[in-house]
């Protein structure tokens, strides 16, 4: 294989020097669907501008369980050629990007109040198995669990009413934002313009179709003009924003705001993701292992909100409190263990009637033609199937530029922290040879992958001292702000410490940690104190988006606020 290209210099944003541009594409909003278009669009030669208002994966793309799933709840749908689309990329990341995509085992418990009956979950499974087999993409078989099998492998699961579970391999991302950085850095490799904190204030037209963008560049405090010949609005749950003043009536996204609560490990805490219905109103209910915590989700609830404002609300937490408490009856859960949490809007089709588990979780790339020319509008896209979804919408993009699509290369090129023949023998080289702990070698792989070499030469080039950790929870050492600012496109602490490194999470926002990341930026990037001081208050400020709902007692007399109800 030949070296990898370098990559970006992204410590000066060029933003000055868009101004007046011509592109190809603008796409608006890097989440995991917007960098994967551009990724795709500018590996397939495009001349390509990514922009959004806030950081890379700021929106619903960090919000997100990170399962990077095999689509067993469409197959109720009868989707057949979704969930075979599901199976197919679930695979292709495992594949391409082994440093950020792992297969964890996924149990699901059976009671006898559950509305799916074992038969139905195992013939679901099936089908799922045989379609994977089918598709060349199977990541093993499901297996079914006695109750006495499951009781050892889950002991914390309530007896009561359990009568068995199936087993089932899956994907999962515990770093997934890391996938969008990895899209945003191939694109930008391939030629792509990114510009981050930009936002698409107006699409300007002529002659009915979208010719340029007006972009308000909120660090620099300036506005300015680009020109693009398609525009592809991926703004996620704030699609029907970005395009409200070309077509005010028409609504595409009808948002479904879902919750998370972080927790420390609980006594009797599954070490396997566990899928559950809820006893309340038979959703699905997950607990996760996450980063040395346990993840705990969701909801479903229509949302018509700003999607920046979302949280948590009370009776969300009670809700999945009361679910886990009835799950596993030693945990004891109340409102003081929730260690943050967090809420996102899907960005679902729109679709006024009906219950929210039943949205579709198709994508739809929507053209605006004939009403509006050289623009499509993405609605919909799960986290799962990116990929797929960028090749549609840039075989799109080029049919609406005139031109026959080329082939796609995201089916076979890894993405860059992927690039080598053999990431086995690349993992256990870099473990025994790198001049950090073990938890700081391990940290680097499961984050960087082969771009951890990288990481050790910045600290080569510049400070032995940048070795050592700045954040004691996970061993995440100095370079890694280094790297982030110059080649990663962060601006701001916060980016570097949610967005890159993963540590704010992690370490359940520690400010120590925060603390020792502004100093390394001042001894190396040249943060003077008040601009140390002002990244830290804004961190601080930004802290108070996790915090759980506060405690209030929970309600006997309501299912949720009371976990010994029957
Ligand atoms: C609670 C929850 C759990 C989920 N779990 C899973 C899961 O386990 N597996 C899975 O596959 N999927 C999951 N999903 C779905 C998945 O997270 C989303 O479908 C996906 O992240 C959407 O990505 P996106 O890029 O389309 O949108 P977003 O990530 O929201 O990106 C849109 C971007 O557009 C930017 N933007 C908005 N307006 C403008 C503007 N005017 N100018 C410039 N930029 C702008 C925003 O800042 C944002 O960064 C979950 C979703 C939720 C809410």
């Amino acid at each position: 294989m030949t070296a990898p290209p370098p990559d970006p210099c992204t410590a000066c944003p060029p933003l000055g020097a868009l101004a007046g541009q011509a592109f190809d594409v603008a796409v608006v909003g890097a989440g995991i669907n917007g960098t994967a278009i551009a990724r795709d669009a500018a590996l397939r030669g495009l001349r390509v501008l990514l922009v959004d208002k806030g950081d890379i994966a700021s929106g619903t793309s960090s919000r997100s369980a990170r399962m990077i799933h095999g689509g067993l709840r469409y197959l109720e749908h009868g989707d057949v050629s979704l969930v075979r689309e599901f199976l197919r990329e679930r695979a292709t990341l495992l594949r391409l990007a082994p440093h950020l995509v792992r297969t964890h085992d996924l149990i699901i418990p059976f009671y006898a109040h559950f509305r799916h009956r074992p038969w139905q979950v195992r013939l679901g499974l099936t089908v799922l198995d045989v379609l994977a087999v089918l598709g060349r993409c199977s990541i093993g078989r499901h297996r079914s669990l006695s109750r006495e099998r499951v009781r050892e492998r889950v002991p914390g699961l309530n007896p009561d009413g359990l009568t068995g579970a199936c087993l089932m391999p899956d994907g999962y991302a515990d770093h997934g934002e890391r996938l969008c950085i990895e899209n945003v850095l191939a694109a930008a490799r391939a030629g792509a313009s990114v510009a981050t904190y930009t936002s698409v204030e107006d699409l300007r037209t002529e002659n009915g179709a979208v010719v340029g963008l007006s972009l308000f560049d909120s660090t620099a405090q300036r506005s300015l003009d680009v020109r693009t010949t398609v525009t592809v609005n991926v703004a996620g749950p704030w699609v029907d924003r970005v395009v409200r003043t070309l077509t005010p009536s028409r609504r595409l996204i009808g948002g479904t705001k879902g919750s998370f609560l972080v927790l420390d490990p609980f006594p009797g805490a599954p070490r396997d993701p566990c899928f559950y219905e809820s006893h309340s109103d038979h959703r699905q209910v997950v607990a996760l292992p996450w980063n040395g915590r346990v993840l705990i989700g969701t909801t479903d609830v229509r949302y018509d909100g700003d999607p920046g404002d979302a949280i948590v609300t009370p009776e969300e937490r009670d809700y999945l409190l009361g679910e886990t408490n009835r799950t596993f009856p030693d945990a004891r859960l109340s409102a003081a263990s929730v260690r943050f949490a967090y809420a996102g809007v899907r960005p679902l089709p729109y679709h006024p009637e009906g219950a929210e588990g039943s949205v579709t979780r198709r994508y739809i790339v929507f053209d605006h033609a004939p009403e509006v020319g050289g623009l499509l509008s993405i609605v919909g896209g799960k986290f799962s199937t990116f990929r797929s979804l960028a090749e549609e919408a840039t075989d799109a993009v080029f049919r609406k530029l005139g031109r026959r699509p080329p082939r796609c290369p995201t089916t076979r090129a890894p993405l860059p922290g992927a690039e080598t023949d053999d990431f086995p023998a690349f993992r256990d080289r870099f473990r025994s040879s790198a001049p950090v702990a073990p938890k700081s070698a391990d940290r680097l792989l499961s984050i960087y992958g082969t771009r951890s070499d990288r990481v050790l030469e910045m600290a080569a080039a510049a400070d032995s001292d940048l070795l050592q950790p700045f954040d004691e929870h996970t061993g995440a050492i100095g370079a890694e702000i280094l790297v982030a600012f110059r080649h990663e496109f962060a601006r701001t602490l916060g980016d570097v410490l949610i967005g890159r490194t993963l540590v704010g999470y992690d370490s359940v926002f520690d400010p120590a940690s925060a603390a020792n990341a502004a100093q390394i930026a001042a001894r190396h990037l040249g943060w003077d104190d008040a601009r140390c001081q002002s990244e830290l208050d804004s961190w601080e400020r930004h802290v108070l988006r996790f915090q759980p709902p506060a405690a209030t007692p929970p309600d006997p007399a309501s299912p949720a606020g009371n976990p010994e109800a029957p």
